[in-house]
């Protein structure tokens, strides 16, 4: 099985909590939300298209394509998951922006002061930041939720 680093995604407008999803298990995934056409092709090169459209999937698009069937992104997912034989160890998780899709670096405390409420500079201690949207990563209850989902996804 490739690792979290070799497999990459792009996704249908169709598929954006999904791509997030896919994010936060750390795998590179492009949401193609306004690409279409010829542009999706080239936005496809190298990376696992997901689809939820039959005649997309009939398309040469891509040189791996996955239909995904179900309407809930926990279970678009697992189908992925399942689709790829991917296991627990290929997973990066929390290693890239949920937002731009960049990845995320350890930031120092101290740069953070500010940016961030004051109770969370005051009670957290580890903080990331997008190396291309700045935005800024704790854990907070959110990660304990995904963490509590991404047991689910491997049970
Ligand atoms: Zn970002």
């Amino acid at each position: 099985m490739d690792s979290a680093n070799e497999i990459r995604f792009v996704a249908e407008m169709t598929l954006g909590k999904l791509s997030k999803w896919l994010r936060i298990l750390g795998f590179d995934t492009v949401y193609a939300a306004n690409v279409a056409g010829e542009k999706l092709i080239d936005t496809a090169k190298g990376r696992i298209l997901l689809t939820r459209t039959k005649r997309i999937r009939n398309m040469n698009i891509a040189k791996e394509r996955i239909f995904i069937s179900s309407n809930h992104p926990f279970e678009q997912l697992r189908e992925v998951v399942l689709a790829l034989g991917i296991a627990k160890e290929d997973i990066r998780p929390f290693s890239r922006c949920i937002q731009c899709n960049a990845s995320i670096r350890w930031v120092e405390k101290n740069a953070v002061r500010g940016k961030v409420p004051d109770y969370i500079w005051e009670t957290q201690d580890a903080f990331h930041t997008c190396s291309h949207c700045r935005r800024i990563y704790w854990s907070g209850s959110h990660i304990q939720r995904s963490r509590d989902i991404i047991k689910r996804l491997f049970k």
